[in-house]
């Protein structure tokens, strides 16, 4: 297949109600998707990741504000007008067609010659590894197979964009972690812009070149993820992407070179003054559970950590480390030890320390 121009799409604050404006689901959404980018929206259940991409597509009409696809603001383009892709989760095959007859369908329907027909729904069905099952019927096929024939049945109108909506949440895990290689793989030999939506941060943060963090119908973010894990902006990204520990005081007016945190939970802390939203008045410090340090009562302890004394009240085996949640007053706390082969572990009610890596600590607004 020939390689598509790559094209941007832009949202412009965009808002949308569904019940006449009483309930908007949508607002004020400004974000730019570079071109030949993949790109995810990522958020819980009900955050409006759907409305957003089924507006993208043209299914949704927003009330407010501009979608513009290659820089032509498409708001008023009706869906089948706007030379856009769209995988769904449930794949919406044809099931009493054969493989081959679903995958030409959009062409046919485009009245394309035979001859075009044939070696378009040909390379297609090559580009995703399926072309000795191409008289097949979608029940005959395994749920992997199903989803790529959707994926071949939408790239064979070679669309400006590709979206897809939770394309692998019908998939058991094994495969689920297959597919999103070769769906980033078949992105990236196409190089289509494409928008991706999932409720999976794992998904999100292994395939994304960058994602927007929905809740209650906003962007809370928008980065890479590493961006997106290492300086969330909120506690509901840090929450959401990868796992934090949260702990809400005030910030006094700093001296110097640092900051003095305040919490009932741990007393007083000094922070490097380096974060310039670190302005005094309450503020929720973040520090994720891999950068706290886990140590037994009277081991050497550095200086460079702040150290708390706690409680195991339980223990997780996750195989490559243990997560210990570790009582320290009224607060518990999430913190990680690598694990190796024979290594002791805590058990249930040792007392342990935890050093807080204060380089690894972010201040959110409270
Ligand atoms: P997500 O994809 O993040 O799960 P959705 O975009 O499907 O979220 O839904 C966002 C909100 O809009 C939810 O509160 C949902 O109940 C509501 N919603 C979705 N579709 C409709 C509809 N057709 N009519 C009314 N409300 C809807």
């Amino acid at each position: 297949m020939t390689p598509l121009k790559k094209i941007p799409i832009e949202c412009r604050s965009i808002g949308l109600s569904y019940d006449g404006g009483k309930t908007e689901v949508l607002k004020d959404i400004s974000l730019r998707i570079e071109p030949g980018e993949f790109f995810a929206l990522l958020g819980p259940s009900g955050s409006g990741k759907s409305t957003l991409l089924r507006l993208i597509a043209g299914f949704n009409r927003h009330q407010r504000g501009e979608l513009l696809v290659d820089g032509r603001d498409i708001s008023a383009t009706p869906p089948h007008a706007r030379n856009i892709g769209m995988v769904f989760q449930s794949y919406a095959l044809w099931p009493h067609m054969t493989v081959w007859d679903n995958v030409a369908f959009g062409l046919v329907e485009r009245r394309m010659s035979k001859a075009v027909i044939k070696q378009k729904v040909g390379a297609a069905l090559e580009l995703v590894g399926l072309s000795q099952y191409a008289q097949r019927r979608p029940g005959q096929l395994s749920g992997g197979q199903q989803q790529r024939v959707a994926l071949a049945r939408t790239i064979v109108i070679e669309p400006q964009v590709l979206l897809l909506d939770e394309p692998l949440s019908n998939l058991d895990k094994t495969l689920r972690v297959q597919m999103r290689q070769e769906l980033l793989a078949l992105q990236r030999q196409l190089g289509i812009t494409t928008v991706f939506v999932t409720h999976d941060q794992e998904e999100a943060m292994t395939t994304a070149d960058r994602m927007a963090v929905m809740e209650g119908g906003v962007v809370q973010q928008v980065g890479t993820p590493a961006a997106l894990f290492d300086y969330p902006v909120n506690a509901f990204v840090a929450g959401f992407v990868g796992t934090t520990n949260l702990v809400q005081g005030e910030i006094a007016a700093g001296t110097g070179n640092s900051l003095s945190f305040r919490a009932p939970a741990l007393g007083e802390l000094a922070l490097p003054a380096t974060s310039a939203d670190a302005l005094p008045g309450k503020a929720t410090l973040s520090f994720r559970p891999h950068t706290v340090k886990v140590a037994r009562v009277g081991d050497a302890c550095e200086h460079r950590y702040f150290w708390l004394d706690g409680k195991v009240e339980h223990g997780e085996f996750l195989g490559e480390f243990v997560r210990y949640h570790v009582r320290v007053g009224t607060m518990l706390f999430a913190a990680d030890q690598l694990h190796h082969a024979s290594m002791p572990g805590f058990t249930t009610a040792s007392p342990i320390r935890l050093g807080i890596d204060v380089s690894q600590i972010r201040i959110l607004a409270a």
